[in-house]
């Protein structure tokens, strides 16, 4: 089974305000929980970066590849308006790129 490869946010007593992913071993852990096959992220970290204080943290997660059309919805409805509105593009994205692949160039309508 693969793991999780999400960085996992934890209390860092020196740090009020939580470093970005990476830039501190104290605010963040390297999880490795286990997760069903084809996903990157374990559904603890999804919870906890979901609901991080540090908006850039939540719009960091809207930028990742394979990210779940469920936690862009959630995050369409965050209080933060920048991390709204890049939840909402990239919803519309990914709703352009499934009609572009879908898409068959055959036109339903047209012998009607
Ligand atoms: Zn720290
Ligand atoms: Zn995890």
């Amino acid at each position: 089974m693969p793991t999780c490869k999400s960085w996992k946010p934890k209390t860092h007593p020196k740090h009020e305000t939580p470093e970005l992913p990476g830039s501190c071993n104290g605010c963040w852990a390297v999880c490795r929980n286990k997760v069903p096959a084809g996903s990157n992220r374990c559904d603890e970290c999804t919870a906890l970066i979901l609901n991080h204080p540090d908006s850039r943290v939540r719009r960091a997660l809207i930028r990742e590849d394979g990210i779940d059309e469920t936690v862009l919805i959630q995050l369409s409805g965050d209080p933060d308006f920048s991390v709204a509105l890049a939840a909402e593009t990239r919803l519309e994205q990914l709703d352009e790129d499934s009609q572009n692949t879908t898409h068959t160039g055959a036109d339903p309508w047209a012998n009607l």
